[in-house]
């Protein structure tokens, strides 16, 4: 049955109107975020300290306040558009299932090669590198997502990537692994024997698990021990990392130019603050400068909620303490999250950027349970024929809760939500959930 209002499905962009500027937002916050610390000194990072771990250019771009607009290089364009843009879809199929008035949109960046908004940063992330002359890349990753996405990056940029994946992810996931090495990558299982931080806590905890805290300390190491010819790439928190996903957003408001609306609500999964980032902070501006009062929600779940139950203050990035101290929304960086299925959820603090914009009441925060993420996730999938990452699952969660007080209430909000990945690496998670297995861990 066709709805009566049914118009254009999917919006797309010409290749010439994918983004040529990331959009920096920390030109444009009413406070800045704090800087970043040196644990010995409690003095502010400098750009040389920073660029002993990570590309030059990624460092200047986490520590650059002014400049709004930064060029996007030609190479990473280029690579772009192998996936870009993103369709915009309008979710009939969900609103109807809903029966709500709500007008709900999403940004598919399960389209990408490897199946979520990573690539977005790491084609960025290994293209400096590769133009400051390194020739191994190195990082870690918890479900693989970011692995895998580094991997595709190193090899299309003609670098070596060796990869930590958090021990358990490692060996209950194996496909994700296999991604990674079709693409030449080296995975080791973390905590390892390779690196002094992977022996200390391997000698402490014999049958320690891994975490992402711990898979970052061996990589960093990795990367401090080799200057000159290895550096370290993250996928989430930072903020160039989230300043090269707002390609999302820019694309997402052209899109929803074109379908003639705009929305009130932004939604998107929150771990580090990425893809949140990258599909709110071009909205935001318009918050700023031009009147407009869009609500964006960061949905977090409930067994790892830094945004809704963290406190603000500084903290390491990883669980070693190899990190600067970053001002963030934390758990504590020795919090070890459940064993969720959303594995890219599983961090214990926020990006500063964010952490700041979350302080200063730009942006809010709900927690989702993980059944609750899981039943949302089934219903999209039955009304859109996309099966979601179980990371989306909860955004799509958010926009269900918000489409339901539409239908309460009378009103067609608009809500467009970010749609990160897609879950067909994850079918083991749905079936335990269709089985009746999953359980619910609250923090
Ligand atoms: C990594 C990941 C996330 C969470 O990371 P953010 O940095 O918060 O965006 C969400 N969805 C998918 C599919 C991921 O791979």
């Amino acid at each position: 049955m066709l709805s009566e209002r049914m118009k254009q499905k999917r919006y797309f962009l010409p290749e010439d109107e994918i983004p040529r500027q990331w959009y920096n937002i920390q030109a444009d916050m009413p406070n800045k975020p704090m800087p970043m610390l040196d644990p010995a000194t409690r003095e502010p990072v400098t750009l040389e300290q920073l660029s002993e771990i990570f590309s030059v250019e990624c460092c200047r771009q986490e520590l650059n306040l002014t400049d709004r607009w930064i060029d996007i290089p030609e190479e990473v364009r280029e690579k772009y558009k192998f996936y870009r843009s993103t369709p915009l879809v309008r979710a009939y199929g969900l609103e109807d299932a809903l029966g709500t008035p709500a007008h709900i949109y999403f940004k598919n960046e399960s389209v990408s090669p490897v199946g979520s908004h990573k690539l977005n940063s790491a084609l960025a992330q290994a293209f400096y590198c590769k133009q400051e002359g390194v020739t191994n890349v190195t990082t870690e990753t918890g479900a693989g997502q970011w692995g895998t996405a580094l991997s595709y990056a190193a090899n299309l940029f003609g670098m070596n990537a060796a990869v930590y994946q958090v021990k358990v992810s490692y060996e209950q996931k194996p496909y994700r692994r296999s991604m990674m090495q079709v693409f030449g990558a080296q995975v080791t299982p973390s905590p390892s024997m390779s690196t002094r931080a992977g022996k200390d806590i391997l000698t402490a905890m014999p049958n320690h698990q891994g975490s992402l805290g711990t898979a970052i300390s061996e990589a960093i190491e990795l990367a401090r021990t080799t200057p000159e010819k290895c550096k370290y790439t993250l996928g989430s928190t930072m903020s160039h990392v989230s300043l090269h996903q707002t390609v999302i957003g820019l694309e997402a408001e052209k899109q929803m130019e074109m379908a003639g609306e705009y929305p009130d609500i932004v939604i998107a999964c929150f771990g580090g603050g990425s893809n949140f980032s990258g599909l709110a902070f071009p909205f935001m501006r318009h918050n700023f400068f031009d009147g407009k009062k869009t609500r964006f929600i960061a949905a977090e779940p409930s067994s790892c909620p830094k945004m809704t139950k963290g406190v603000f203050e500084y903290d390491f990035g990883d669980e070693a303490g190899y990190t600067p101290l970053i001002p963030m929304f934390t758990l504590g960086h020795k919090f070890q999250p459940a064993n969720i299925h959303a594995g890219g959820l599983r961090y214990h603090g926020a990006g500063g950027v964010v952490s700041q914009l979350m302080k200063d009441n730009i942006m809010e925060a709900v927690d989702i349970r993980q059944t609750e993420s899981f039943k949302a996730g089934v219903l999209f999938a039955k009304a859109e024929g996309i099966v979601p990452a179980p990371e989306s699952c909860h955004a799509i969660a958010a926009t269900i809760r918000e489409a339901e007080i539409c239908r309460q209430t009378g009103e067609s909000k608009v809500i467009l939500f970010n749609l990160t990945g897609h879950g067909l690496m994850d079918m083991s998670a749905y079936d335990q959930y269709l089985s009746g297995n999953l359980i619910d861990i609250d923090y």
